[in-house]
């Protein structure tokens, strides 16, 4: 093992949560070549700090594949180095901040609103941090790709403004699918507590602001790539294919057959529960929100989120 890690190639996926992130994920997963990672934005946090568990049902401080990763990266993790990035989480990775990085990705300084004097430093070191973080686990998994499924565009901005080459890929669903799965009551697995809802007017938002922004990388140069959750789950194969094509892989897809797709066990540090899942997983499109959803719902969700809901390719009734 040489002292300077080879750079792995960044895949980000990005998206508003329930829009089918962590399948897309898990399938890019399979190809041989790529090493999931899962939600690294939640990794300091939940898996430094609170020990929660990897993919592979260990503790993240007991994963063999996360402490070489570690040790790799930063001579070994520690709370003061995870206190640090969530530090500086806080001060560049927020969505607020996002019109300041585009106007940094443009024109190579960062704009007016409210950006901290030390804020290119802070940049910089933030993704540095995500930099060493990457590379350890491309080269502890033996992959020259590793996937970064945090979703949040806001980071997706943070590494292209610091000049990390990474390749989103923007994963978006029906925004009345999306906001349904917000409005249902679901117990977490873990725990059985709920899990987090929203009115289908906050996810209208939120589902907007995640897409616009990342429409926003695409038209500053970073290398985007929309994927729908609908075609991903009506054509597999063929929607893998281009996606995998694009990265630069060739595309063995032995693990999809029969309408499903067959998953092994990855180290994804944090994320969706669909994290854990280990063997045989049906893929068939997901309608039932068409029906369980009501009306006024659906509407609702449609008129906010018009134009874009429509350029997407997805058709409804404005009232
Ligand atoms: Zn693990």
């Amino acid at each position: 093992m040489s002292d300077s890690p080879v750079p792995a190639r960044v895949v980000f996926v990005g998206g508003l949560g329930r829009s089918g992130t962590t399948l897309l994920e898990r399938l890019l997963g399979e190809v041989p070549g790529v090493v999931p990672l899962g939600e690294v934005v939640h990794l300091w946090a939940r898996g430094v700090l609170a020990d929660e568990a990897c993919g592979c049902r260990e503790p993240f401080g007991s994963c063999p594949f996360w402490r070489k990763v570690g040790e790799r990266a930063f001579g070994g993790w520690s709370e003061g180095l995870a206190h640090r990035v969530l530090a500086l989480r806080h001060r560049v990775d927020r969505t607020r901040r996002i019109p300041v990085l585009a106007q940094f990705l443009t024109e190579g300084r960062p704009g007016d609103g409210g950006w901290p004097s030390s804020g290119m430093a802070e940049l910089s070191e933030y993704a540095a941090a995500h930099r060493r973080l990457y590379d350890a686990a491309g080269e502890v998994a033996g992959c020259p790709i590793v996937i970064d499924s945090s979703k949040h565009a806001s980071l997706a901005f943070c590494l292209a403004a610091a000049g990390v080459d990474v390749h989103v890929v923007h994963v978006v669903r029906d925004p009345r699918a999306v906001a349904h799965s917000w409005h249902r009551r679901v117990a977490r697995p873990e725990d059985g507590r709920p899990m987090t809802r929203w009115s289908p007017a906050r996810t209208s938002l939120h589902w907007l602001a995640q897409n616009l922004s990342l429409e926003l990388l695409a038209r500053r140069g970073v290398s985007v790539t929309r994927i729908r959750y609908e075609d991903l789950l009506g054509a597999p194969a063929d929607t893998l294919r281009r996606l995998v094509a694009r990265i630069g892989l060739r595309p063995r897809l032995d693990f999809l057959a029969d309408g499903g797709a067959e998953l092994s066990m990855a180290h994804t540090a944090s994320g969706n529960p669909m994290r854990f899942t280990v063997g045989r997983i049906g893929l068939t499109p997901d309608e039932g929100w068409r029906t369980a959803a009501s009306g006024r719902h659906q509407r609702l969700v449609a008129a906010l989120t018009w134009p874009l809901m429509h350029k997407y390719g997805y058709r409804g009734r404005l009232a």
